[in-house]
């Protein structure tokens, strides 16, 4: 009875073994790639707060607070009167000078009625976004620049920035109801709490 039931299956052979287990791997790289996006999804929901890969090292060194003459927080990221606050509110005296974050390029400077005057710095992953600026946003020559002239800056779109350097100054400009800064941070195009950036640049400067 046993050599019957063999017989009818065939023995198993080293290449019959061979194509089972083919067919195995080729069911496993198959479910893998159904369930990769998936994954892939659940990685990101999972980084809360900064990305691993830029919240390690001493990469902030270089890093600049955002404004001069900083007095406090007065809005912090987050659900605010059933709206979202996409940044962090630094008050300052108007008139105060903004400092570039990071070394990078102006990707754009302009006017609307929310953020008033504001600019776009881009260093890498990161963009940071200054807002309520005091100052225009005038063209010239085809290119586009925030000006403004009794602080003595002139800020060309495209040109590029060093960390520290002094790009604009605190005003009133757009839906604010006191000078600040409104200081926004996306890295790879999504938000992040500047808080948690401002923190980490502490604990690694002290
Ligand atoms: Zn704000």
């Amino acid at each position: 009875m046993k050599k019957i039931l063999q017989d009818s299956r065939g023995p198993l052979t080293a290449k019959r073994f061979f194509r089972l287990r083919q067919m195995l791997l080729l069911a496993l790289s198959i479910g893998i790639v159904l369930i990769s996006p998936y994954l892939q999804q659940q990685v990101v929901k999972a980084q809360s707060g900064l990305p691993s890969r830029v919240a390690t090292g001493n990469l902030w060194q270089e890093a600049s607070f955002p404004v001069e003459n900083f007095e406090t927080y007065t809005s912090a990221f987050g659900p605010r009167g059933g709206d979202f606050h996409y940044g962090l509110d630094l008050a300052a005296p108007e008139g105060s000078y903004i400092r570039n974050w990071w070394g990078g390029q102006i990707v754009e400077v302009w006017e609307d009625g929310r953020c008033g005057t504001g600019m776009v710095v881009r260093s890498g992953n990161w963009e940071h976004i200054y807002c309520h600026l005091r100052g225009r946003v005038l063209t010239a020559n085809g290119g586009r620049y925030y000006t403004d002239r009794e602080g003595g800056l002139q800020i060309w779109q495209g040109q590029t920035v060093p960390a520290g350097a002094r790009i604009a100054r605190v005003g009133m400009t757009g839906r604010t109801s006191g000078p600040h800064l409104h200081w926004g941070l996306k890295y790879g195009g999504r938000w992040v709490d500047p808080a948690l950036v401002l923190r980490e640049m502490y604990s690694q400067q002290s």
